[in-house]
């Protein structure tokens, strides 16, 4: 395992660590995405040092972090390394070694969420059979282990079928719907085959997607952020409206269901909680994302406390913060890759430029070495006193975008 130190010499460091932030807890992430440079940020302005441990040299929150170990958080002996120079261990991404985790949390290492939280999301199979054992609400699902499974599922359900991989799915990759019978075997291929281990769950059409972020804190106290609608393109989160335009009935519900699902998983931290809701007035729960979460980026800038400085206030014991909107209104776009290489760069780079002159937008943009079609390049927030004025805002900043690239 390879080290970047991004500040002080390792005896440097001994004789300051009597000078601290809000903590002297040494926090370990596994991941180092967006979601880890978000909580570097976070971290930095209270002087909390965050370590993570990712693959890639040149990941998004390498630069930002106290010390990037460069290992593989799905491997076993790179996450007992890193864990051994961390107070406590966190996750910016579900699909690391839950096993290691759960080892290491015997042997005494502080993990939070703790690691059979993560195994039991890492596995949205199993994810389901746990909340719907709790009693939360949710699509009909079926595990399948052959084409004869499938087409039952098909007559059960009916079409069109979402057929889902169990491990590994990040923004839609690990879903494929069949439309009838016929295509049961090329969304089952297109995601790997039988063997890659699939489910399926009966189709939602939604009025809505809806999504909470719940906090819960070391002490076992729970607060909830506003309810906010997302909006996704090609099954990946796209547009987020703060708060959501539902009325008040829907909102207790959603945040009801939330609770109550983050309530049967244990562990400090963030969690977000996304929800369906039908056209009669249902909320279904879709997934739970253990972790900070792109529902959530807006909390930057139109919350009291963000959702990444509350997840390492809860994971390190410290009082939970205020999780209101001190704004009206937010809407979040996130910059998707339309395009791979300088292309690709230069139509991101347009909407960020054009962001720019937006009132109330803040950019963020994630420094990521390669883009890719769909990949999550940054994203805009733009907050304002009202739904209309952020979502005319956010017109003008597309709109612009349109002209120029026509
Ligand atoms: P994430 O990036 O949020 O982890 P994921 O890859 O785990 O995404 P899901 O959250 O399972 O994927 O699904 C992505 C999107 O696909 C949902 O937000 C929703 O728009 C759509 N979707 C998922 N399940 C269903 C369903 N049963 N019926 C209809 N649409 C669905
Ligand atoms: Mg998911
Ligand atoms: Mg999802």
């Amino acid at each position: 395992t390879m080290q970047t130190d991004n500040h002080v010499s390792s005896s440097q460091r001994d004789e300051c660590s009597t000078i601290h932030g809000v903590s002297r807890t040494i926090v370990g992430v596994l991941g180092g995405g967006q979601l880890g440079r978000m909580l570097c940020q976070a971290a930095n302005i209270m002087s909390v040092k965050v370590m993570i441990l990712d693959p890639l040299e040149n990941c998004p929150a390498s630069p930002l972090s106290y010390q990037h170990f460069v290992g593989r958080f799905d491997d076993g002996d790179a996450v007992r390394e890193f864990a051994k120079r961390c107070g406590v261990l966190t996750i910016e991404i579900e699909h690391v070694d839950a096993v290691t985790l759960e080892k290491l949390e015997q042997q005494g290492v502080d993990i939070q969420p703790k690691p059979s939280t993560i195994r039991i999301i890492q596995d949205k199979y199993i994810q389901k059979v746990h909340f719907s054992q709790h009693g939360i609400p949710l699509p009909d699902f079926i595990k399948i282990d052959n084409l004869e499974g499938a087409e039952k599922a098909g007559e059960l359900f009916g079409y069109p079928l979402m057929v889902k991989s169990r491990r590994h799915a990040y923004d839609g990759r690990g879903n494929a719907v069949a439309d009838c019978k016929e295509k049961l075997t090329s969304a089952i291929g297109a995601l790997g085959g039988y063997e890659c281990g699939l489910y399926v769950e009966k189709w939602t059409s939604f009025a809505k997607e809806l999504s909470v972020i719940v906090a819960r804190g070391r002490d076992g106290s729970v607060l909830c952020y506003p309810v906010v609608e997302t909006i996704h393109k090609e099954n990946i989160c796209h547009i987020v409206e703060a708060p959501a335009d539902v009325p008040e009935t829907i909102k207790k519900l959603s945040i009801d269901v939330a609770t109550r699902a983050v309530g049967s998983l244990a562990g400090a931290g963030v969690f977000a909680v996304e929800l369906f809701l039908t056209h009669n007035g249902q909320v279904l729960l879709n997934e739970v994302a253990p972790r900070p979460h792109n529902s959530g980026h807006h909390t930057i800038e139109s919350c009291y406390t963000s959702q990444y400085e509350q997840h390492l206030r809860a994971i390190l014991g410290l009082p939970l913060g205020n999780t209101s909107m001190k704004v009206s209104a937010a809407i979040m776009y996130n910059i998707l890759g339309e395009d791979e290489g300088e292309q690709g760069f230069h139509l991101a780079h347009q909407i960020m430029r054009r962001a720019l002159s937006i009132p109330g937008a803040s950019v963020h943009w994630y420094d990521k070495p390669e883009i890719r079609k769909l990949r999550k390049m940054g994203h805009v927030t733009i907050v304002g006193p009202s739904k209309s004025y952020v979502k005319n805002n956010l017109r003008s900043m597309l709109d612009g975008e349109t002209t120029e690239s026509h």
